[in-house]
């Protein structure tokens, strides 16, 4: 199909950008990568009068190091990010999560800022950002900016901590360096959304836990962090057994989807699998 008429405006500031939104109110929508906002028009499920285009802001874009936190532009592409040393060597999770998304062409295209302001809960770069426990930069009307913890960026379906008029700018990961790392996504066809996924990062020390970070895709309206496993791996030797052990209630308090990939049943028992596989990779077990 074929969208509806727009116009299109194409700032080469973030000011410029902010200026435009609050310019034209809700009739304005942002571009990015535009993998999941061309569909969305193409089905006129929205129909914006302006679409304000990031994509000739510089300053959104790039990977940078600033001390131990990864500075990671919002119009980053997810290709950038894949091709990043910084980010491979100190968030590894990241990386693995990144490269299970789409296919090259999207990858290419993609922004890791447009996936995480998009929120579809079976998303891959929504888990990994909060098991990393990163901070989310937006910036609104008037140059304001304020800094989000990933904890609290994922509202709801498809909804965050950025508002109207608002444009996420950065996202910043403390860096995770000489932990281990895995995503386990499953899926029935190459190049499918995840049915469920699970981010894991754990510091082994002296043969056992020292530190245990763990998301989950598509188990919910957002994706979601499992506290009480995280906790529970702690202080346990990375064998099959003990991983078992503590990652048996991580399905518990999810609100997983059903649908024609799988009832709710079934995808709480593979977070239950896919977390055990995803923690054993990461700690190399
Ligand atoms: C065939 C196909 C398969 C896919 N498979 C996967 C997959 O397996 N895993 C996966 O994770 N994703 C998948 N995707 C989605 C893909 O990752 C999208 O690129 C991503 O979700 C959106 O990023 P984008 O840069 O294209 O954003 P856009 O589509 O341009 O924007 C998405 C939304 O975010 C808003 N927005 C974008 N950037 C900003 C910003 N900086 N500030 C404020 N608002 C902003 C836009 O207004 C829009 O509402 C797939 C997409 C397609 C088309």
């Amino acid at each position: 199909m074929i969208p509806a008429s727009f116009d299109y405006v194409a700032p080469t500031t973030v000011a410029d950008a902010l200026a435009a939104l609050a310019e034209h109110g809700d009739d304005a929508k942002v571009l990015a990568g535009g993998q999941s906002l061309l569909p969305i028009l193409r089905m006129r499920l929205n129909t914006p009068s302006v679409v304000v285009d990031l994509g000739r802001i510089a300053e959104l874009a790039g990977i940078t190091e600033e001390g131990d936190t990864i500075v990671i532009g919002a119009m980053t592409p997810y290709a950038a990010v894949l091709a990043s040393e910084v980010v491979s060597t100190h968030a590894g999770l990241l990386s693995k999560a990144v490269a299970t998304v789409a296919d090259p062409q999207i990858r290419h295209r993609g922004t890791v800022g447009g996936a995480l302001v998009h929120a579809d809960p079976a998303g891959d770069v929504g888990a990994p950002v909060l098991a990393l426990g990163a901070e989310l930069v937006i910036a609104g009307a008037g140059g304001t900016t304020r800094t989000v913890a990933a904890d609290d960026f994922f509202e709801d379906l498809f909804t965050t901590a950025v508002g109207d008029g608002e444009l996420l700018t950065q996202i910043r990961i403390p860096k995770h360096t000489g932990w281990g790392s895995h995503y386990e996504k499953f899926v029935r066809v190459s190049h499918q959304w995840s049915i469920v996924a699970v981010a894991a990062a754990v510091r082994v020390d002296g043969g056992s836990i020292a530190e245990a970070r763990v998301g989950l895709t598509n188990m919910g309206s957002t994706p979601l962090r499992a506290k009480a496993v995280e906790a529970a791996l702690v202080g346990r030797a990375p064998t099959d057994q003990a991983v078992r052990e503590a990652v048996a209630g991580v399905a518990e308090g999810t609100n997983p989807p059903s649908d024609l990939n799988g009832a709710a049943d079934y995808r709480k028992h593979l977070a239950t699998v896919l977390t055990r596989r995803a923690v054993l990779a990461a700690a190399g077990g």
